[in-house]
């Protein structure tokens, strides 16, 4: 990596950073105030359309003709385009989510959907997730804009001084429950919304400290979904007379059987974060994650024990395809032994691993007498997706976090749920998780993301905004 590159957000003055940010936690706030929950509620059903209208009008004033589809009733996506000069190739595109998913308000100590500025952070559902980075991103395109505006030109239809790609801003609907009503709707019907030399999107380039150290993880791949709905045969009959044929004792030994840890597969790009992480930390961080490395399923047990329990839960789930049974039915009464149960498990794999390994795996594991007793019905399904973890874009977001924060150890890694990148790497975009936050070294980022007192520090985004500007004017200048 080289180092020392001017930044070209240090061209633009202090005054127009202080607007700049002043809108960025503005808008974050008001998109929070927009209830666009998802799967959406009856009494609020257009969260989502009003969220792609809100920045619509936003993308208005700022000088764009933006549009907004709305292929389910109530289920707004919004886009607009940004030219550049023609002369640097294929566009950059800035991707985000609008809807959020429900909040229990009952435990929470704030309104989560009133967007309140306490102790220096906006708490409300979607802060992280990812109403921050959708404002981080607009707040990008309004820096673009202005500038073009500065010039005499329209932002319309002329070229944005000084970008020689175009710029594409693109807000979906239903990221959090498929992507039916948004990301992939799009990429069947509006391919133009997403097509891109690259893209950035949710959840990377977070600093994450530990052992005194920050990590950048900046996501490179994602982990691949797989839900079946198992239906498990056994026989009626009465309560008074036990049967081991029992459908639910029956159920109860899949489950025992699916649910323990399967071996360790270390993917690339996992090596790579592994082997990064385990030479930037000291020694006991460095041992946990070496013994990781190595492969052997009691290393990821026992050592994945030794650290925090939120990044061990991640890297348990990281190095193998998993498996988590998340739903059980069955019975009708006390005395009625039930014939018929079923049980719903959510399997998340490795990239390499195909849907046919997955059901061979469930088979092997519950043996030939139990397999023969279970029918299996595939309900949804994601493929895993990977892009470069090297390359001129990687190793642009890499050197730009270590421009704002020279302390700061970039990686490539994987994430063990699903974004929209699913519909935009198939698409041959390579797409990045990296919605840049200087977090504070106590913060939990992970135990944010769809949790009780969802928050972003004020300061964390404000951080962010020009990582992100730099970013998109390096790779598109
Ligand atoms: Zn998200």
């Amino acid at each position: 990596m080289t180092t020392g590159m001017a930044l070209p957000s240090a061209e633009l003055d202090g005054a127009t950073w202080r607007e700049a940010t002043d809108r960025l936690v503005e808008t974050t706030c008001d998109l929070i105030r927009i209830r666009s929950v998802n799967p959406p509620p009856v009494e609020a059903p257009d969260g989502e359309l009003l969220a792609a209208r809100h920045i619509a009008d936003l993308l208005v004033d700022a000088g764009l003709r933006p549009e907004v589809l709305e292929p389910v009733p109530g289920r707004g996506s919004v886009h607009a385009r940004l030219r550049g000069d023609g002369s640097g190739g294929e566009p950059f595109l800035l991707l985000s989510h609008l809807d959020v998913v429900p909040a229990p308000v009952e435990r929470w100590t704030h309104d989560p959907f009133a967007a309140d500025l306490a102790d220096g952070y906006v708490y409300g559902r979607g802060a992280v997730d990812m109403k921050g980075m959708v404002a981080m991103e607009l707040g990008v395109v309004r820096l673009l804009t202005d500038a073009a505006r500065a010039a005499g030109r329209d932002p319309a239809s002329d070229p944005i001084p000084g970008l020689r790609r175009d710029v594409l801003f693109t807000c979906t609907a239903d990221e959090e429950a498929g992507a039916t009503a948004g990301a992939r709707w799009i990429a069947e019907h509006r391919p133009d919304w997403l097509l891109a030399a690259g893209a950035v999107n949710e959840c990377g380039g977070v600093a994450t400290t530990v052992a005194g150290r920050r990590l950048y993880p900046i996501q490179v791949a994602e982990k691949g979904y797989a839900a079946y709905r198992i239906g498990v045969r056994g026989t009626w009959g009465h309560g008074s007379m036990p049967r081991d044929d029992n459908a639910v004792v029956l159920a109860a030994e899949v489950i025992r059987r699916l649910a323990v840890p399967g071996p360790v597969r270390i993917t690339p790009v996992m090596e790579r974060f592994l082997e990064r992480a385990a030479a930037a930390l000291p020694p006991p961080a460095a041992t946990i994650l070496r013994g990781l490395m190595s492969g052997s399923p009691e290393h990821a047990e026992t050592l994945a024990a030794a650290c925090d329990p939120m990044y061990a839960r991640a890297l348990r789930a990281l190095v193998r395809d998993t498996i988590s049974p998340d739903v059980v039915h069955a019975g009708v009464k006390y005395n009625v032994i039930p014939g018929d149960a079923e049980v719903v498990i959510d399997c998340r794999i490795l990239p390499g691993t195909t849907e046919p390994e997955v059901r061979a795996m469930l088979l092997e594991r519950l043996g030939a007498a139990l397999a023969a007793v279970c029918e299996f019905e595939l309900i949804v399904f994601g493929s895993p997706v990977e892009s470069p973890a090297d390359g001129p874009l990687f190793e642009l977001l890499a050197q730009t976090i270590v421009d704002h924060d020279p302390e700061a150890i970039p990686l490539p890694a994987m994430v063990p749920f699903a974004t929209d990148a699913k519909f935009t790497v198939p698409l041959g975009v390579p797409t990045y998780g990296f919605s840049p936050l200087r977090l504070d070294p106590e913060e939990r980022f992970l135990e944010r993301f769809h949790g009780v007192d969802e928050r972003v520090s004020v300061e964390a985004l404000r951080w962010g905004l020009p990582v992100l500007y730099d970013v998109t004017r390096r790779f598109c200048g």
